[in-house]
């Protein structure tokens, strides 16, 4: 047997994250009958509770699955076998979503680019400006690439469809940005936003979103792909009274309904704003550790996590595994083409400027340990981050 680890595990992956006791506490109220009087108003609750979070006015619509599920759903519900999506590598869950829409039987077209960077509007107006028979039927971006810690402007995006008046659906991933990163379904124009528990709504993995616009309505009436289970139809209908056509994952919903009202209670705008201040302060450690952040492009800066390179001949998964043993603290990993390149902070969720410190002392530290060459001053730089207000 292991000796006890003193002390709460630091979990500062981007994602699932660290799950308010307040979230814990509803989880393990006891299961209800999800067909019982009672529980239509949880439904309805969290059903318009999610509209302010995703800022539509619209239907959202919740799968007891994880964020996979619901790029599925997005798919599946609004397109038809062999239909040309525009899709752009912005990282590895890019690259994933691309592979899924590969084997449903669509023929993506995937704009690369150097995974240090978010989605270029002018690259997808080319794209779109050359498909004059207007074959694209949708654009998928992912608006936190988690793998990379880079933002992609969605409004940009829609910006660039409108000014070539091409009618492909804008199908945006913000799985890890959404209660975390400024994000406006409606406003922006996005026809399916994709969404999941456990990153910035402080939930465990177990439930995702689709927030469904008016014109991707329209489309789930004609769209061919097989779809049973991912059904929105069946869905929608059950949702209009708060119930849900299966058993839902009614205790993962008692703790979506304590997390939106502990998002409403700090106000969205506040959670945003200690987002961007958490990650300013991430890079301002990084800056002085004399390593390089991933993004490239300060415009692409992502709140929720901080990809982080590592000097040529240095082992990212040797100093994450280090870190894990020595301070139980977990961080993420590089994937795809940045596997041991790069380790990744998460400072999402439920955090605040004390678990920020014991996060980067605990980087620091093992920096050292590992025979990492850095700059000693990164805990003071972000300290004065943190300390200007
Ligand atoms: C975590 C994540 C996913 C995958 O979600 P799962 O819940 O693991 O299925 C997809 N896209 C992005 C941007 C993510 O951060």
């Amino acid at each position: 047997m292991n000796a006890r680890v003193a002390g709460r595990h630091f979990l500062q992956i981007p994602g699932p994250t660290n799950v308010p006791e307040r979230v814990l506490h509803a989880i393990a109220e006891p299961t209800i009958d999800h067909r019982g009087p009672g529980f239509g108003e949880l439904g309805r609750a969290v059903l318009s509770g999610l509209g302010r979070v995703f800022r539509t006015s619209g239907p959202v619509v919740i799968y007891p699955a994880s964020g996979t599920g619901a790029w599925e759903a997005a798919l599946v519900n609004t397109l038809s076998p062999g239909d040309a999506v525009l899709m752009v590598r912005t990282g590895w869950f890019a690259t994933l979503w691309h592979e899924m829409a590969t084997r449903l039987g669509l023929a993506p077209m995937l704009l690369e680019t150097d995974w240090r960077r978010g989605a270029d509007p002018a690259a997808i107006a080319d794209a779109l400006r050359q498909d004059r028979a207007h074959r694209i039927r949708a654009v998928c971006v992912v608006h936190n690439e988690t793998s990379t810690g880079c933002v992609s402007p969605i409004a940009a995006v829609r910006a660039a469809l409108d000014a070539e008046q091409h009618p492909a659906l804008l199908l945006v991933d913000t799985i890890s940005s959404l209660g975390s990163i400024d994000y406006q379904h409606e406003a922006w124009g996005v026809d399916v936003t994709i969404a999941g528990s456990q990153k910035g709504l402080m939930l465990p993995p177990g439930l995702s979103f689709n927030a469904i616009s008016p014109r991707a309505l329209a489309a789930a009436q004609t769209a061919r792909l097989p779809r049973s289970y991912w059904d929105w139809r069946p869905m929608l209908e059950s949702n209009a009274t708060g119930y849900f056509p299966f058993t839902p994952a009614i205790n993962l919903l008692r703790g979506l309904q304590e997390a939106l009202a502990m998002l409403a209670e700090e106000g969205l705008d506040n959670v945003f704003d200690r987002h961007t201040r958490h990650a300013t302060a991430t890079r301002a450690a990084v800056r002085a550790w004399g390593l390089e952040i991933q993004c490239l492009e300060p415009r692409d800066y992502s709140g929720s996590l901080t990809a982080v390179r590592l000097p040529e001949g240095h082992s990212a998964d040797a100093l994450r595994a280090l870190i894990l043993r020595r301070f139980d603290m977990s961080l993420g990993g590089g994937l795809g083409m940045l596997k041991d390149r790069v380790f990744r902070i998460g400072h999402l969720g439920d955090f605040n400027d004390l678990s920020l410190i014991g996060a980067l002392g605990g980087v620091a530290m093992g920096l050292r340990l590992a025979g990492v060459p850095h700059g000693e001053d990164g805990m003071a730089a972000a300290l004065a981050v943190l300390a200007e207000g």
